[in-house]
């Protein structure tokens, strides 16, 4: 959430918000900069796990997270599809606006029910799940190569949004206006026709 990693000369004169430096040998530094301060450094002795790392779900891109493990963790809940997919204790760093998205690539509400999830919607959602991030990531690492302003903006920005931040306008697929609800203090846009 705005927080940012960089590596700079060593030498660089700090800006607001930057809290920590992590200095090499070579002259550069690692420069951490968190203006909304959502951000923290943990020095960890080695082969231990921290107790804020301890209970979290699969990394979204490595091969074990897929439809039948997605579909597994639907059929013991009662959540909706959105706020499974967004449970850092079954899947890590899908937000908002990726879950949003991902649904609507895989055609699938977010309001609905887990255990009406199928497994062919299951493996679908993985895989939109996994185009978005890698989209989002490709987007990310163009933003930092040419970044230079002070507060620049982050990847997802620069992404071709389908639904996240569109809500009543028209679907890019079928052209019916989009909806907008609230669940658990998130917007989530969706199309009506394109998601069931
Ligand atoms: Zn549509």
């Amino acid at each position: 959430m705005s927080g940012r990693l960089r590596v700079l000369p060593a030498t660089q004169s700090h800006e607001k918000h930057d809290h920590v430096d992590l200095v090499f040998r070579n002259g550069k530094t690692l420069r951490y900069h968190d203006p909304r301060r959502f951000g923290s450094m943990h020095w960890q002795p080695e082969n231990t796990v921290h107790w804020t790392l301890q209970n979290l779900g699969l990394e979204p891109l490595i091969d074990e997270f897929d439809g039948d493990y997605l579909f597994k963790q639907t059929r013991k809940r009662t959540a909706r599809v959105k706020s499974l997919i967004m449970n850092s204790q079954i899947v890590v760093g899908i937000g908002n606006i990726y879950a949003n998205e991902a649904l609507f690539l895989a055609g699938v509400r977010p309001q609905r029910k887990c255990a009406n999830l199928t497994r062919a919607e299951s493996i679908r959602l993985v895989t939109a799940i996994k185009n978005v991030l890698e989209e989002a990531i490709k987007a990310g690492g163009t933003t930092l190569r040419d970044y230079f302003g002070v507060d620049g903006e982050t990847g997802y920005f620069k992404m071709a949004l389908h639904v996240y931040g569109r809500g009543g306008e028209p679907c890019l697929r079928c052209t019916t206006p989009l909806k907008t609800v609230k669940n658990s203090q998130r917007q989530s846009v969706y199309c009506p026709m394109c998601q069931h």
